[in-house]
């Protein structure tokens, strides 16, 4: 079989692809059939199967086939799931299947029930690609993952999906061959032992279980999550739980030598862990403590014991707690870099969960190195390099060395893979298509896209155990919006370092909205970077990472040096910005799938538009209200300009509410509108009133 490269159409690349002469008409087709001999519980499996191959192929071409549990003679043409064993793979042979589309037939084989699934998806993205026209083409496909673990991080703290679009998420990321989602449900799970803690549309028990059943029929295991000290806001900011705080405006992370802090993990534990008896793997977060050590007993500790004693001491028996009910642990692994000696001396069943998500090239010129004490994010120079304590030097150097000679002026991307392994864990490797620095409008795709299939990659070659790649919703951008970002992650860890991003973008385009160029990714790298370069545009929750009222940004940004640099780039942002909404309007009519997409990144340009005025604006208003000199009709016309703004205001708030309604909890949706739109538009009104009065 030869390898036919070029024609890039699936996704995730299947690894050997075979075009062949010919289509074969659907309707030629009889049945969907499999062996209905085999062994029973089985058979259901492979029964369920044959039933989704049936939905699926009405849903893409609206022909309704029988499914028949006896494999029809040669002469008669059907689609075919057969269970047998498969040469193909590197280990993963679950995974593995044969996909032959002939004008006799299309046969999907594999020696699992998994593997047929898979099949399936690659076989249903054939018949979409036929643009319905019910003949598909003739091909062989033989393929199997690079990466056994290839996840998704669902971050239900904010921005609460509605249950059907968390089932729609499910189903789209099982459509490409994604196998974990990693759920982080805080206040969104049905707490009875802390009836405080669960939000008014939190999911309830049976809402879970439905969910989890949802993803096993899809070959997808749940690995659910509780943050076990830090990151506790959905907690500590009950009065209630306010003496568990590490200090009295901790309202992110718990005292870890208070025995109420582990009393009142496990009882949160054992309510989520009965909620998913099957699942495998635990996370307990366990990241960024940057507080520990400030209450009075655990200050003393760390003066006797050291600070690693502290942090260690309670994690780990969070994870003999997690061990004990059969779960293996996984934790963030930021904090084991800065603790050598625990390094060596923590279980090896720990999974290291290992998040870079600055690095977007195999190699960089900016690098967290390592330790707090050393940790530096810009350009590297050997005068950095020089300027690390020498028993870090000592102990990364290998990793940050990218071995062609070009070190230390360059380092490796994702150096503590090799460093994790080689102290003999675990890791699953985990990018992000959201994270610190994005805001509503869209994330920064320029670089994010870059770190997701660098750093799949780099799992691929090195043998990581998987890469679930994070979605922090608490920068608060629309679901819809990431999830190319998402596939993006699902194409790099099946397929590893076969295509390049380009090739997965003009793919994407094609499966996702029928489009023959990617123009969607372009518009999002647009707004991604006026994002960056707009002032006042971020939007969060929650201490600390709340950003200051937008009083205080105004404030700031008035006396800052570059502020005259910031305010001429402003009309170039702004032109960029409706350039790219109008593409995206004209996308919207021309896309023939995942609409609700384009519509909201037509709203992230409108709005990245406005804002562009709007700090234009807030700025002339400022100077005319200081300036003694300054004439009413100047006035007048600044009055006339926020009206304007005001009503466009209207407008995108108008549009926000409705797009986001479509798919999230309608409480959430509220909270949103407070966070996005009330303190610019009172801001707004403000300088109107102080601008009408002293005109006239
Ligand atoms: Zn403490």
């Amino acid at each position: 079989m030869s390898d036919t490269k070029g024609l890039h159409t699936f996704i995730p690349e299947p690894k050997r692809l075979e075009m062949r002469s010919g289509n074969l008409p659907l309707e030629n087709c009889r049945c969907v059939a499999f062996d209905g001999g085999c062994e029973p519980s089985l058979c259901d499996e492979v029964r369920r199967i044959a039933e989704f191959a049936h939905s699926a192929i009405a849903e893409e071409t609206g022909l309704s086939m029988a499914v028949e549990s006896s494999i029809p003679g040669p002469s008669q043409t059907a689609i075919v799931l057969e269970l047998k064993p498969l040469e193909i793979g590197a280990g993963h042979t679950d995974e593995s299947y044969v996909l032959d589309i002939s004008p006799d037939g299309v046969t999907l084989s594999a020696s699992a029930p998994r593997g047929l699934f898979y099949a399936l998806q690659t076989f249903r993205q054939a018949l979409r690609q036929s643009n319905g026209r019910r003949a598909v083409q003739c091909l062989r496909i033989e393929d199997w993952p690079e990466v056994r673990i290839r996840g998704m991080q669902l971050d239900l703290k904010y921005q609460m999906p509605t249950f059907d679009y968390l089932l729609k998420i499910v189903d789209l990321l099982s459509q490409y061959k994604m196998n974990y989602v990693l759920i982080e449900y805080e206040n969104k799970f049905p707490f009875e032992s802390h009836p405080l803690l669960p939000s008014p549309v939190a999911l309830s028990k049976q809402e879970i279980n439905q969910l989890i059943g949802y993803c096993a029929e899809r070959y997808i295991e749940v690995m659910p999550m509780l943050h076990c000290v830090n990151w506790l806001e959905y907690i500590l900011t009950h009065e209630e739980y306010a003496h568990l705080r590490e200090g009295p405006e901790a309202i992110h992370q718990a005292c870890p030598t208070n025995p109420g802090t582990m009393e009142l993990f496990r009882e949160l534990y054992a309510e989520i862990v009965a909620a998913h008896d099957d699942c495998t793997y635990f996370h307990i977060g366990a990241d960024e403590l940057h507080d520990i050590g400030v209450c009075p007993e655990c200050k003393a500790k760390v003066e006797r014991e050291g600070r690693a004693r502290l942090y260690f001491d309670y994690v780990l028996a969070v994870c003999d707690h997690v061990r004990q009910s059969g779960k293996r642990p996984v934790m963030w692994a930021d904090m084991v870099l800065n603790e050598p000696e625990y390094a060596d001396k923590i279980p090896r069943d720990i999974v290291m969960m290992y998040w870079d998500y600055w690095t977007d090239a195999p190699k960089v010129q900016q690098v967290i190195l390592g330790s707090s004490a050393a940790t530096h994010k810009g350009p590297i120079t050997p005068q950095t390099i020089s300027s690390v304590p020498r028993e870090i030097y000592e102990r990364f150097a290998e990793y940050w060395d990218p071995g062609d000679g070009s070190f230390p002026n360059e380092l490796a991307g994702f150096p503590y893979l090799g460093y994790y392994q080689d102290k003999g864990f675990e890791v699953l490797c985990a990018p992000s298509i959201q994270c610190s620095g994005d805001n509503y409008s869209c994330t920064r795709y320029w670089f994010h896209l870059e770190n997701i299939s660098e750093f799949c990659k780099k799992a691929a070659k090195e043998g990581g155990l998987g890469v679930v790649n994070t979605n922090w919703v608490i920068h608060r951008v629309p679901w819809e919006v990431t999830l190319p970002g998402v596939i993006c992650s699902a194409e790099f860890s099946w397929s590893g370092p076969q295509i390049e991003l380009g090739d997965f973008e003009r793919k994407f385009a094609g499966d996702y909205w029928g489009l023959g160029a990617p123009t969607p990714i372009d518009i999002m790298r647009t707004i991604g970077t006026c994002t960056t370069e707009l002032p006042f545009t971020r939007v969060c929750r929650g201490s600390p990472f709340d950003y200051p009222p937008l009083t205080e940004k105004l404030e700031a940004f008035e006396q800052s040096e570059n502020r005259d640099e910031v305010l001429a780039s402003l009309p170039g942002l702004r032109e960029k910005a409706l350039a790219a909404a109008q593409e995206a309007a004209a996308l919207e009519k021309e896309v023939t799938r995942n609409r609700l997409s384009i519509q909201f990144l037509r709203l992230g340009a409108e709005v990245n538009a406005h804002k562009a005025s709007q700090a234009l604006c807030f700025h002339q208003c400022g100077q005319l209200l200081n300036a003694p000199s300054a004439s009413g009709e100047e006035k007048a016309e600044c009055a006339g300009w926020l009206e304007e703004l005001l009503e466009q205001l209207g407008s995108l708030r108008a549009e926000t509410e409705r797009l986001l309604s479509l798919v999230t909890s309608a409480i959430e949706v509220e909270e949103e509108m407070q966070r996005r739109w009330v303190q610019e538009e009172a801001l707004m009104k403000d300088y109107l009133a102080k601008l009408t009065a002293e005109a006239h």
